[in-house]
C-alpha cells in the first residue's frame, strides 16, 4: 500500500494529471491512521470542492467514517493554494461547533493533488436538512442551530478568522440538536497579511454579502455577522428566495436603498426583528457582535 505522502507526491505525473486523478482505492496513511476513500460515495459538491466519504482506521484497528475533500480542477494553479489555505486555517481550530479536520499535518508541502480529511457528519448540510425536514423543525430547534452557529462564529472571531462564506449550505448537521460550521475556502486571517485579494475563481456568494463587502471588497467580523443574518433568514423562512438582482451593481443599489430580505412564512416576528434584522444594519459598527447574538438568542429561547 502507498503511504499518503507517496500518493500525494506521485513521482512522474503532471500537475494536471494528478489533480484530475480519481482518489486511490488503496488505503492512505495519515500518521498512524489509515484512510480509505470510498470513490463512488460523493457526499457533496460545492463550487470547487468534491467531498467523498472514507473510512479511517487507527492503530488499534478502530474504524471511523470520515469525509475527504478534494479540489475540482479545471486548469489554473490557484485552487491548490486555496485548499492549502483552507487546511492551514481549519487544522488550528478546535471547537464543538466547527468541523474537525484530521491529518492535516501531512499536507503541508507543495504537492500535485490534495485531500483534506475531516470528521464525517452523516446528516449533511443544514440547507438540505431544513429542506427535507421542513415540518418537523420548530422554532425551538432552529434557535438552537442559530445559537450553535453564533458560538462557532464567536470562537472564530476570538481566533481572528473571517469566514466570508457563512451560509446554510456551509453548516453541517452533527445530530438533531447540534450543527457545525465548515467550508473555510474563502476564510482569511487578516492580521497575517491577508487583505482580500481576489485570486480565486470561485463565484462569490453575493446574496450573503454585506453592503461594504460588495461596494469596497471589505470583509470583517461584522460582514460575517451580515452573512449570519442571511443564514438565520434561510433557516427560519426555509430558504425560499425572492427574485434578487443577479448583478453586483443592481444588488448594491437595492441594499443601499434599504431593501432587505423580508419576514416570511413561519418566522416569528420577534426572531426577525431582534435576531435577523440587526445583522443587516448599513454601518458595520451598528451590527451586534457574535457574543451579543448568542445572548439575544438565549433571551429568545425563554
Ligand atoms: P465547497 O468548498 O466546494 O463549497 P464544502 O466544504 O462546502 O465544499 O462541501 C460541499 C458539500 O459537501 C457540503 O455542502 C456538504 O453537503 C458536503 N460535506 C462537506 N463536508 C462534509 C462532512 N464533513 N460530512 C458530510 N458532508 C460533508
Ligand atoms: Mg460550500
Amino acid at each position: 500500500t502507498k503511504s499518503l505522502r507517496e500518493y500525494l507526491f506521485p513521482p512522474k505525473t503532471s500537475w494536471e494529471e494528478a489533480a484530475n486523478q480519481k482518489p486511490p482505492n488503496e488505503p492512505l496513511l495519515i500518521g498512524q491512521r489509515k484512510i480509505k476513500i470510498i470513490q463512488d460515495k460523493v457526499l457533496g459538491e460545492g463550487n470547487y470542492g468534491i467531498v467523498y466519504q472514507g473510512v479511517m482506521t487507527d492503530i488499534m484497528g478502530i474504524k471511523q467514517l470520515v469525509a475527504i475533500k478534494k479540489m475540482k480542477v479545471s486548469g489554473g494553479g490557484g485552487q491548490m493554494d486555496e485548499l492549502q489555505k483552507e487546511i492551514n486555517i481549519m487544522k488550528e481550530l478546535n471547537h464543538k461547533n466547527i468541523v474537525k479536520v484530521w491529518g492535516a499535518d501531512d499536507f503541508v508541502e507543495e504537492i500535485d493533488s490534495m485531500f483534506m480529511v475531516m470528521e464525517y457528519l452523516e446528516k449533511g448540510s443544514l440547507k438540505k436538512y431544513i429542506d427535507e425536514n421542513k415540518d418537523r423543525l420548530n422554532v425551538h430547534i432552529l434557535l438552537k442551530y442559530a445559537s450553535d452557529i453564533s458560538e462557532g462564529m464567536d470562537y472564530l472571531e476570538s481566533q481572528k478568522i473571517i469566514h466570508r462564506d457563512l451560509a446554510a449550505r456551509n453548516i453541517l448537521v452533527a445530530n438533531e440538536n447540534q450543527v457545525k460550521i465548515t467550508d473555510f475556502g474563502l476564510a482569511r486571517k487578516p492580521n497575517e497579511g491577508y487583505y482580500y485579494i481576489m485570486r480565486t475563481r470561485r463565484e462569490l456568494p453575493l446574496n450573503w454579502y454585506a453592503i461594504e463587502s460588495i461596494e469596497h471588497k471589505k470583509f470583517s467580523h461584522k460582514s460575517d455577522v451580515w452573512s449570519y443574518g442571511v443564514t438565520c433568514w434561510e433557516l427560519f423562512t426555509r430558504g425560499e428566495w425572492p427574485d434578487l438582482p443577479t448583478n453586483e451593481e443592481a444588488l448594491l443599489k437595492c441594499l443601499k436603498h434599504g431593501t432587505r430580505l423580508t419576514l416570511k412564512n413561519n418566522c416569528p416576528t420577534k426572531v426577525y426583528q431582534e435576531l435577523i434584522r440587526p445583522c443587516w444594519q448599513d454601518s458595520p459598527a451598528d451590527r451586534p457582535c457574535f457574543r451579543d447574538i448568542f445572548y439575544t438568542i438565549r433571551d429568545l429561547q425563554d
